[in-house]
């Protein structure tokens, strides 16, 4: 009881210690801001911002002029630039688009189109021949090469960004789940932590960053009237990873089925073929693996890598998108909704951070601290 009745003062929290939770900590802190960081687990980065494909995406699927296509574009550039500063192991690599059919070529053309508007310029388009002569495995009709795009290791990104807050002054709290919020007449947020060392905590800003979690976090704030907390479905991708050497250098994808980049293969920092992620739209969060869907898995891949051997197929992990639309819905952009938005001032809440969220974390980082400059 007596902890409950501890208060600390801090100018401003960032809820959740994923990618982007903690790209915007660093961005606020290197602002100049006392910023500490609250984790409701032991460890950061312990749901969607470990469970992905590691991608750096280029920025060249997302509708010109979104949050989605400006903050990757931005996004790929800070971040290459921070890995390379602060010595987090990323490659490079590029990544093959391609086509498969020849009923697919009009889409292959249609994106290059988009990234040319997303100002992602450098797609070169390749015939079958050309495209096997970079990647012998591969079957296609035609591809787009994408030098830009690359591969970083998330959990060597995340630590550097946690040891540039702490550098700053700034603090990170873990195993300290946020319960409820409220937002008092004095400006400030009260924040009610439950785990281990309960109590609240008092902010003047607050940027909820919660993921697969941002909808249920923000329902316990009271809102103005007439602003509506957005809903988080979720949709997970399942992985499987291919033992021995990897058959690609560099990345390859699909192309798309709607909102749903395919199966791809991509090559990790380590030189690991992995295969995925599926989608399947679920109603709970569940990271339960379906062994049961290795047919589906070896049919898609079949079609741009032949030779697979569906011996050297494990499963692998599966990670969970949070998303601001269900199954067949219009895909919205990321909602990234300050005061303008819901009428509380000092407070950024971030929902549907899926793809490329990673990516675009020191963007979206960049952008939060903006929002919440002092004036
Ligand atoms: C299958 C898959 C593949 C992907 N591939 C890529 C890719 O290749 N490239 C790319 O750019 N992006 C990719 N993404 C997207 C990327 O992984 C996410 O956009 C990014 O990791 C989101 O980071 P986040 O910090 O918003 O969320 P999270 O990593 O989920 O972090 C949110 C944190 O908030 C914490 N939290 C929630 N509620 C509370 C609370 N009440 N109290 C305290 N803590 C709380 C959670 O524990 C969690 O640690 C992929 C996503 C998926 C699912």
């Amino acid at each position: 009881m007596a902890a409950r009745l501890m208060s600390v003062d801090v100018e401003t929290i960032v809820v959740g210690a994923g990618a982007v939770g903690l790209a915007v900590g660093r961005c606020l802190a290197m602002a100049g801001q006392e910023v500490m960081l609250l984790e409701q687990h032991a460890l950061i980065g312990s749901e969607t911002s470990s469970r992905n494909s590691e991608v750096i995406h280029a920025g060249i699927y997302y509708p010109p002029g979104s949050l989605r296509a400006r903050l990757c574009v931005r996004g790929k550039e800070l971040l290459y630039r921070f890995c390379a500063e602060s010595n987090v192991a990323h490659a490079r690599c590029g990544k093959l688009l391609v086509a498969t059919h020849e009923s697919q070529l009009p889409k292959l053309a249609a994106i290059k189109d988009t990234a040319e508007r997303n100002g992602v310029t450098d797609l070169e388009p390749l015939g079958a021949n050309a495209a096997r002569a970079l990647e012998p495995e591969l079957a296609c009709v035609a591809a787009l090469i994408s030098p830009s795009t690359g591969i970083i290791d998330s959990h060597g990104y995340m630590l550097a960004l946690e040891g540039h807050i702490e550098a700053r002054g700034g603090s990170l709290v873990l195993r300290c789940p946020v319960e409820r919020i409220g937002h008092t007449g004095d400006g400030l947020y009260r924040l009610i932590t439950g785990g281990e060392a309960p109590g609240i905590i008092a902010c003047r800003n607050l940027v909820m960053s919660a993921g697969l979690f941002a909808s249920k976090l923000a329902r316990t704030l009271r809102f103005d009237a007439g602003y509506g907390v957005p809903e988080t479905y979720y949709a997970k991708g399942q992985y499987y990873a291919l033992s021995g050497p990897s058959p690609f250098k560099r990345h390859i994808y699909p192309t798309p089925h709607g909102a749903w980049l395919g199966l791809h293969a991509t090559v990790d920092i380590g030189g690991r073929c992995k295969f995925g992620p599926d989608i399947e739209w679920i109603a709970e969060i569940d990271y339960g693996f379906k062994p049961e869907k290795l047919e589906q898995f070896l049919s898609f891949i079949r079609s741009y890598y032949p030779g697979l051997d569906a011996s050297r197929l494990h499963p692998d992990y599966t990670g969970i998108r949070p998303k601001l639309y269900r199954e067949g819905e219009p895909v919205p952009d990321f909602a990234i909704h300050g005061p303008q938005m819901h009428g509380l001032p000092g407070l950024v809440a971030l929902y549907g951070i899926e793809s490329p969220g990673l990516t675009a974390s020191l963007a979206i980082g960049e952008m939060v601290a903006g929002m919440l400059a002092r004036p």
